[in-house]
């Protein structure tokens, strides 16, 4: 079981009784801050024997994109998660699959074990970091229950992320009705990402009956420090627009821009084969891409009075 044994970063309460929550963390193998985060959270948790009901679960998503410190081997794994792609990975040929495509089925079958509990209720959140500095925040799909997960963290939701990208986890705990959300820390790298997702992993628990707040070591620390991270930012974003690259395209940003950091329309705001790329529109700045790999140039997300229905 040399899988299981590099797999399961965490496992730790009940088999089969009360609440379960299942982190995902590594899913982009640059991504270590969740792994770290998890490791932390382990450590407390026994080191001061703290009070748990049921289950938590934490898994590492790209075991060779980890080893490799690379966003992915041969196909980005958070693009595999919709029932047509599941569909197809299970139709190939076993010698045929590439590493995330294993990497999938062996994560599902984690997942179809946990779902196949007696655990209630089961939240599955989704740990990632990027490539741009600074601001954390949720990313749900319309499902209100998914919306009423993220709401335990005081961080900014952002509408659209998950339409906009196909087959992420997001469209996965849809189309299963399972509740799940993703949970962005900040830069891959920095060490207040580690503590992102470690204050974010101790308010799930608290959320999902598992931990009392009130045992929690520095609980007042962790909310400071997803609020500061979180860039007062009102509650609700939507995505405004993403500017789509193809590896030919030969996408560059300019440097220095931020997660949050406020831009005009028409701003420029890279270069690719054709030219300068410019902002359409007045908003904020998400996800610049300063990593090699991606499809993702930026997205530009603007303030949204309620979340959309
Ligand atoms: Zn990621």
């Amino acid at each position: 079981m040399q899988e299981q044994q590099e797999r399961i970063i965490v496992s730790w309460g009940e088999e089969e009784a009360g609440p379960l929550v299942c982190f995902f963390a590594g899913i982009h193998g640059n991504e270590p801050a969740g792994v770290l985060a998890l490791e932390r959270v382990k450590i407390e948790l026994s080191q001061l024997e703290i009070p748990f009901r049921g289950r938590l679960m934490g898994l590492r998503g790209n075991l060779e994109g980890l080893r490799q410190q690379m966003r992915y081997v041969a196909v980005d794994l958070n693009r595999l998660w919709s029932k047509e792609q599941i569909a197809r990975v299970m139709a190939l040929d076993p010698a045929l699959r590439n590493v995330e495509e294993r990497e999938l089925l062996q994560l599902l079958t984690h997942v179809e074990e946990m779902e196949s509990s007696g655990h209630s209720p089961r939240y599955y959140v989704d740990l990632h970091t990027t490539s741009a500095s600074g601001g954390a925040f949720s990313v749900v799909s319309r499902v209100a229950s998914h919306r009423a997960l993220a709401e335990h963290l005081p961080v900014p939701i952002i509408f659209g992320l998950s339409s906009a990208l196909a087959h992420t986890t997001n469209r996965f705990f849809e189309e299963r009705g399972m509740v799940g959300i993703a949970f962005e820390a900040g830069q891959h790298d920095d060490p207040a990402s580690v503590d992102g997702h470690e204050a974010a992993v101790w308010m799930m628990l608290v959320a999902a009956g598992c931990v009392d707040q009130a045992d929690v070591p520095d609980w007042n620390r962790h909310v400071a420090t997803l609020q500061e991270a979180g860039g007062g930012l009102s509650h609700f974003q939507q995505v405004a627009y993403r500017h789509a690259i193809e590896d030919s395209d030969e996408y560059r940003m300019i440097p220095g821009f931020h997660n949050f950091q406020t831009v005009s329309q028409g701003q420029p705001m890279g270069f690719d084969l054709h030219g300068e790329v410019f902002s359409p529109a007045d908003g904020r700045i998400l996800m610049p891409l300063y990593q090699p790999q991606g499809h993702d140039g930026f997205f530009i997300i603007q303030d949204l009075d309620e979340p959309p229905v």
